[in-house]
């Protein structure tokens, strides 16, 4: 028989703990399921020093665990599972989980995130977490005075490199075609900022390193007869080249934007779907932090309660 429950949080970064203690603070007795990440991207950084609260920092493995507890110590039941099937399209919504097990639920909080896209080179896992980043704003830091690099031409790219050069010694902006694809402005202080050096019509071969990055080892021209290697020496990589929403099993029921994030009503965290609730970087393009998904997270628990009163559930 099909669990029943009032409210299904799908997601255990800070957005999904965040709305889980405000649920359970507030009797909805939710289930939360941890996903294929349990604690979520920021346990794939090393130290989180711009979570507020922590004035000595915290390693993103520890804030997650202290999360899941706080939301445990008010009755979450937390689980470990993975989403596989949704049915969005009658009340109450019903979710798979791991192919076998279907849960109702009255609400329902998706906190999946959304996942960086790497390029795909051995050398990225070997590197993770030793010089290989896809957040400048989380690891920036610890390259203060140092050279490195960021690859990709969108927004993202050029805002990553322009936070970097005001750490570290000299940033690459690794770009792959002949022009970027960021907006004019964000181009126009990348190219005025003299810490930036854009190398066009560059893609990454392989990293370079003993237990750290020491450098990166480009092709520039790839396949054309002034083909050329190229050797940088950077002590940090960063990738800025698209986050991908981890939204295909619910975007047959919701409205997306054309990259697959999921939208929502403006300030709230409210779907097209009432009782359907967003939180983190499922729904943001833009900000991608642990404080902002902690904060859409309380938005999501507190709509959730809402939504249950409203409707007598
Ligand atoms: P985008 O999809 O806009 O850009 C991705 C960039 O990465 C492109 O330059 C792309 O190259 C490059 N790229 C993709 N795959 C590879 C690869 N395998 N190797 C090398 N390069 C690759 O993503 P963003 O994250 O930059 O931006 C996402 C959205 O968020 C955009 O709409 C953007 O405008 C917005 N945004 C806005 C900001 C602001 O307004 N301040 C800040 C940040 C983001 P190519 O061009 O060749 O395809």
């Amino acid at each position: 028989m099909n669990e029943r429950v009032r409210c299904l949080i799908v997601g255990s970064g800070p957005a999904g703990y965040t709305a889980a203690i405000y649920a359970s603070r507030a009797n909805l007795s939710p289930v939360l399921y941890e996903g294929l990440q349990p604690g979520g991207q920021l346990t794939t950084t090393t130290e989180v020093e711009n979570f507020p609260g922590y004035p000595e920092g915290i390693t993103g493995t520890e804030l997650m665990a202290d999360l899941k507890k706080q939301a445990e110590r008010f009755g979450t039941d937390v689980r470990f599972g993975m989403v596989t099937k949704a049915d969005l399209s009658s009340k109450p919504y019903k979710v798979t989980i791991d192919d076998e097990k279907v849960i109702e639920a009255d609400t329902l909080i998706i906190a999946t995130g959304a996942s960086a896209k790497y390029l795909g080179i051995p050398d990225e896992q070997k590197y993770a977490g030793s010089g290989v980043s896809a957040c400048a704003t989380c690891d920036g830091f610890f390259y203060r005075n140092r050279d490195v690099a960021v690859v990709g031409g969108g927004d993202t790219a050029a805002e990553e490199a322009i936070y970097l050069s005001n750490i570290a010694n000299k940033v690459y902006l690794i770009v792959r075609k002949d022009h970027m694809r960021a907006s004019n402005i964000m181009q126009q202080r990348v190219f005025d900022n003299p810490k930036i050096e854009v190398l066009f019509e560059h893609e990454t071969e392989g990293l370079t390193g003993d237990k750290v990055v020491e450098g990166a080892n480009l092709i520039k021209r790839r396949g054309q007869a002034d083909e050329e290697k190229v050797h940088i020496k950077v002590d940090g990589f960063f990738l800025a080249i698209g986050h991908k929403p981890n939204s295909d099993i619910f975007k047959e029921y919701l409205e997306t934007d054309e990259v697959g994030y999921i939208k929502t009503i403006a300030g709230t965290p409210k779907t097209s779907l009432e009782g359907i609730f967003v939180a983190g970087d499922i729904a943001d393009a833009h900000y991608r932090q642990a404080i902002t998904a902690a904060g859409s997270g309380c938005q999501a628990g507190i709509e959730a309660e809402r939504y249950l009163t409203e409707k007598g559930l």
